[in-house]
């Protein structure tokens, strides 16, 4: 896997119309492979950073490469690309189009990576079966479950491979036996090679990623991924 991180953020900092500064001075490196999650109360930032990272916004100070690409360096049309390309979309909401059997909502995920539409929907019923919904093809939207639908939705997520799978409180609309196999699901992906960031205000399921970042008031207070500080007072 490359030297260079998938995200790398450089004293990034977003403010808002009105001036509300959303994120502070963050440094974040993600590396590829990595299972984390983005965890802090409401209105500490953390969708900020996902829109930062999904390259749904730019930022107002600092520097942010994704996938090794510098995002300030790229037209908005050179942005749209690499995400359609290489970062994959979770939310809370499912967003699955009302109307549109599964697999063609999944399908949709490889638009525009220019795959004909025969193969794009082979490729759904594939990564549908992956997700454990392979007897679900032709079902609409409202005709599953929550947490059947958040399966697609991932589903949808991954059908391109990206580099990046990011994932906004993905549990938030669910049960909890439907959560955890939502949760569950994330974990394979990550063991299969995705790389994969969740934001969440939920502390309990925070504990079972790999990696925790902690976000208060824009700003990181803490990194579990990162080396623990020399304690200061230590006798050498
Ligand atoms: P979280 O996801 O942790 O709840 P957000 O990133 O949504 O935090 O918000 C951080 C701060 O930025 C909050 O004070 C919020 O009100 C403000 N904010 C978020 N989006 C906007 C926006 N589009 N315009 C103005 N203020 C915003």
């Amino acid at each position: 896997m490359p030297d260079t991180p998938v995200v790398a953020f450089s004293a990034v900092s977003k403010t808002y119309p009105g001036r509300v500064t959303a994120v502070s001075g963050v440094d974040l490196a993600i590396r590829y492979g990595e299972l984390a999650c983005v965890v802090g109360p409401s209105g500490s930032g953390k969708s900020t950073m996902l829109h930062l990272m999904g390259t749904l916004d730019r930022p107002s100070g600092g520097r942010i490469a994704i996938d090794g690409h510098e995002i300030a360096e790229l037209s908005d049309r050179e942005v749209s690309a690499l995400r359609a390309q290489r970062i994959g979309f979770v939310f809370q909401q499912f967003h699955l189009a009302v109307g549109v059997p599964v697999l063609d909502t999944v399908a949709d995920g490889l638009l525009y990576a220019g795959v004909p539409l025969r193969e794009r929907r082979r490729r759904a019923a594939q990564a549908l079966t992956r997700v454990g919904l392979d007897h679900r093809l032709g079902h609409l939207p409202h005709q599953l479950s929550g947490g059947e639908r958040q399966r697609a939705a991932v589903a949808r997520a991954v059908i391109g491979e990206p580099a990046l799978l990011l994932a906004d409180e993905p549990t938030g609309n669910l049960d909890s036996a439907s959560g955890a196999a939502v949760l569950e699901l994330l974990r394979e992906l990550h063991a299969a090679g995705t790389t994969v960031v969740v934001i969440t205000h939920d502390r309990e399921m925070a504990e079972v990623f790999d990696r925790k970042v902690e976000m208060r008031d824009g700003r990181i207070v803490a990194d579990s991924g990162l080396p623990a500080a020399p304690c200061s007072g230590v006798r050498r």
